[in-house]
């Protein structure tokens, strides 16, 4: 099997993993616009939303 890689979204703010995506599947763009769309309440009050790779095997 091939590793499949992931795209974790975290709020350093509310210290939790939001999402998960798999890139096969989402490219940055769509990342972004979901992330936009599902957790604008985070954004709006101004918490910071980072991203990290992760491979599962
Ligand atoms: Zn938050």
């Amino acid at each position: 099997m091939f590793g499949m890689k992931f795209k974790h979204v975290y709020c350093q703010d509310c210290n939790i993993l939001l999402a998960k995506y798999n890139t096969r599947y989402f490219s940055d763009v769509n990342i972004a616009e979901l992330v936009r769309i599902h957790y604008h309440s985070h954004i709006k009050e101004g918490h910071s939303l980072i991203t990290r790779i992760a491979e599962v095997l």
